[in-house]
């Protein structure tokens, strides 16, 4: 990609309205718009790294069986009637009428839509076990949107829901689900901690939160300076004695037994091998992806900008020309990096060396190749390794192969 063709308008200076870290190189970065309070647009940039987020849970989603589906954003409100939550989620919820006069919401969650799916579907045992997943943006009213997509009225969930004919069918799903998101977080470039949590609105038994410790997180643990584990409360560590000290952190998952709380009120039954009717044994397992994708960079980042995790980077490479390289020499080396499975995000505009620099470090590509002098002079690029600081100068010949190399293809 040419930088001087690319949908990126970088900022000059920090954006006012920015209330964290994260939020503030999202917008300078020109990842994501503000359209209004607790509403964001992604950008091309923001894009490429919320798809490549996607692709890693859809992966790990997939490995574990699980089958991605998509239902509609739009709820009939009689069904949340049934369950009651109309109730509980009454003041986030985004109501209103359609022509018809018909109440309807948009989705702050789907427990409600996806058990009438089983419903109408499941009839026996032998359908079971399955477990369904989309991808996709919900809602809520938030009274205090803040941080940026930390807590927005628009944001994207991966939620996932598992169907069992008894306790121990779920508790084999739960275990594979908590196996999944360890995977989806570490390859997502984040140090997490799981937790037992309270189950809350969601109701069930057993469930467990996914967080990232942060400043800016609305969460608190305990975390034994002995140690290093994480507890709910306490002053003292229950398996080494060691102090605790209070951790903000950040929710990126959570993970529910709801056993039976929403199939036997919505009916959704099946006939066990004995003929007999019973409830479907449920389970639900969301990710914030619109949170996860902020909580990457709070805990990915430097004072020149985001130093994306090589997973989920918008580009594999910034191409940075300087002095009189000509742009037919960095065009051919775009070629030769793409040619091999490497994105290329070439700066081609003719404009200052440092806000060149300024820019590759706002766009927070894991690699800066920089063709200037020592290109002209004695045919080599340098490279500047993000994460380590490390800076390296290879042939042309070489290049490719260190790529291959780091991305292991
Ligand atoms: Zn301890």
């Amino acid at each position: 990609m040419l930088f001087s063709k690319s949908f990126i308008y970088t900022l000059r200076e920090d954006p006012k309205v920015a209330e964290c870290l994260s939020h503030k190189y999202l917008l300078k970065g020109c990842f994501l718009h503000m359209v209004s309070s607790g509403i964001y647009s992604y950008l091309p940039l923001g894009l490429r790294v919320l798809d490549k987020i996607n692709k890693i849970i859809q992966k790990h989603m997939n490995k574990s069986g699980a089958q991605q589906l998509l239902m509609s954003a739009l709820q009939p409100m009689d069904i949340w009637k049934k369950t009651g939550r109309d109730k509980d989620l009454e003041e986030v919820m985004f109501k209103f009428k359609d022509r018809k006069d018909k109440e309807l919401c948009l989705g702050p969650t789907h427990e409600e839509l996806v058990t009438e799916l089983a419903r109408k579907y499941v009839r026996s045992y032998k359908q079971l076990p399955f477990i369904l997943y989309q991808i996709q943006a919900k809602y809520r009213d938030e009274p205090r949107p803040r941080l940026g997509l930390m807590r927005s009225c628009e944001f994207i969930m991966k939620d996932a829901y598992s169907f069992d004919i008894d306790q121990q069918g779920l508790d084999e799903n739960y275990a594979k689900m908590l196996t999944a998101y360890k995977a989806i977080f570490k390859e997502c470039g984040v140090d997490f901690v799981v937790t037992e949590a309270d189950s809350g609105v969601m109701g069930g038994d057993v469930s467990h939160e996914f967080m990232v410790g942060s400043e800016i997180g609305e969460d608190v643990l305990f975390c034994c300076q002995g140690c290093n584990k994480f507890f709910k409360q306490g002053k003292e560590c229950p398996e080494c004695k060691g102090s605790l000290t209070q951790q903000k952190m950040i929710e990126i998952g959570h993970i529910f037994k709801l056993g039976t709380k929403y199939s036997s009120v919505l009916d959704a039954s099946v006939l066990d091998k004995e003929g007999k009717r019973k409830p479907i044994v449920m389970g639900c397992y969301g990710i914030g992806v619109s949170r996860l994708f902020p909580s990457i960079i709070e805990v990915n980042h430097d004072d020149k900008g985001i130093v994306w995790p090589k997973s989920v980077s918008p580009y594999d490479v910034s191409l940075v020309t300087l002095g009189g390289v000509a742009f037919d020499d960095a065009a051919q080396i775009t070629h030769v990096l793409e040619n091999s499975g490497i994105d290329v995000l070439f700066d081609d505009r003719d404009i200052a060396a440092g806000v060149k620099f300024n820019d590759a470090y706002l766009v927070g590509n894991p690699y800066i190749l920089i063709m200037g002098k020592n290109y002209s002079k004695n045919n080599k690029i340098d490279i500047e390794v993000r994460k380590t600081e490390e800076k390296l100068s290879l042939s042309k010949e070489e290049l490719a192969n260190f790529f291959k190399k780091e991305y292991n293809i």
